[in-house]
């Protein structure tokens, strides 16, 4: 187990479709322990496969911080969703920028656990939020690609933004 460099924006891994896991070899299991150990050192809620180079559909999420009530999630696929919310999120993968993003209220993800076990998680409050985050990271999206565009524009051009005020 070591924490492992982070990726960070415009890392091309980030904008990739993850690859399913197809064998739960302990390799996996490696890798989920390198995602926490790595979310725990940048005090991070969640951590997913790409964001430390690997192409692989795997994330780990601990919104509460606490030792033991970790998540870790292989081949997610988000099933039912409801409500509206809206929370100042930021990314590991993308330092010093904290913007508000509009996401589901409460979710359900099914999925695998690190040995391949079927897992099925229904959140709501930040841990729905971590859960949509980290899927989207798997999809080769980031937080950013949710915000209005006159937001994603005014934080690719700081000289505009800095008119603006
Ligand atoms: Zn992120």
């Amino acid at each position: 187990m070591s924490v492992q460099p982070l990726c960070h924006e415009p890392h091309p891994l980030l904008r990739r479709h993850a690859r399913p896991i197809e064998r739960f070899s302990k390799e996996i299991r490696w890798l989920a322990a390198d995602l926490l150990e790595t979310m725990y050192a940048h005090e991070g809620v969640g951590l997913a496969a790409p964001q430390i180079g690997c192409d692989v559909r795997l994330f780990v999420a601990n919104p509460s911080r606490r030792r033991g009530r970790e998540l870790v999630v292989a081949n997610p696929v988000m099933g039912v969703t409801a409500g509206r919310t809206a929370i100042v999120e930021g990314c590991l993968s993308v330092p010093n920028v904290w913007e508000r993003v509009r996401r589901s209220a409460r979710v359900r993800m099914v999925g695998q656990d690190a040995r391949g076990d079927p897992l099925v998680v229904e959140a709501e409050g930040l841990l729905a939020i971590v859960l949509q985050h980290e899927q989207d990271h798997l999809e080769g999206r980031l937080f950013l690609d949710r915000l209005p565009w006159c937001r994603r524009w005014r934080l690719q051009t700081p000289r505009a933004a800095a008119g603006q005020r």
